[in-house]
């Protein structure tokens, strides 16, 4: 079938040839495209803006011998608003970074796909603090990739963990504080929200504005996110006062 019409976000742009872009598509249906757009960047080409990172909408495409062609896009959503705040783009940027490392060809990823749209509905237009919404789009997108730190129970020795403990990154997981370990203290609160967030629907981590102990779980999991993904370079700061 080689018309595909599917939902997609736009995660990055290449200019390719003279007037042509490569873009990377994440569709919820079949993971990752990387299409051609071409013709893009000749003067008042429909699909100029239809390649930018950020816009969602759907997008056909046409496939032959594995490749795809960009036809037409409806878009649905451009999200301009944090385009042009700086901070909420640093943040934004990460995100589709993530996504760019971690989402596949062929693979569907439709939980992923809305938990994104979520996340970047409330980047854009909400009044949250840009770190915490990093903060839940990164425990979620971590836990939806199979890779959810073990917060109930000590990497070491097996034992139930209930309270303050220490969250060794590396292992994984929470260490009790009777196992030998120099990974950092983690408070039973922040321990909570890491063993708690990815496991409630996304627009839950709303609850979290003005918690005492989200910074503190934000820090933990990024010292996790960042050995796992090897994006500290593109990691924006965790405790960036609202813009
Ligand atoms: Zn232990």
């Amino acid at each position: 079938m080689p018309q595909v019409i599917t939902p997609a976000l736009v995660l990055r742009r290449a200019d390719y040839a003279d007037y042509d872009r490569m873009v990377t598509l994440f569709s919820p249906e079949r993971g990752r495209i990387d299409a051609i757009a071409r013709g893009c960047r000749r003067p008042k080409t429909p699909l100029v803006n239809a390649v930018e990172p950020f816009t969602s909408g759907e997008f056909q495409l046409y496939e032959s011998r594995d490749r795809f062609t960009l036809e037409q896009c409806q878009i649905s959503e451009s999200y301009y608003d944090l385009r042009a705040d700086y901070d909420r783009l640093l943040h934004g940027v990460y995100w589709l970074k993530l996504l760019d490392a971690a989402i596949l060809p062929d693979i569907p990823a439709e939980t992923l796909f809305i938990v994104t749209l979520r996340a970047l509905a409330h980047l854009n237009w909400g009044e949250l603090p840009p770190a915490l919404v990093t903060m839940a789009f990164e425990m979620h997108f971590m836990a939806l990739n199979g890779l959810a730190p073990r917060m109930n129970s000590c990497a070491l020795c097996g034992r139930p963990i209930d309270g303050d403990t220490r969250f060794d990154a590396f292992l994984g997981g929470a260490v009790c504080l009777r196992c030998p370990s120099s990974a950092p203290k983690i408070g039973n609160g922040a321990r909570r929200i890491l063993m708690k967030l990815p496991r409630t629907q996304f627009d839950k981590f709303q609850l979290l504005d003005g918690h005492p102990d989200w910074p503190e779980a934000a820090r933990h999991f990024r010292s996790y996110i960042n050995l796992k993904m090897h994006l500290d370079r593109f990691a924006p700061p965790l405790h960036q006062a609202q813009a």
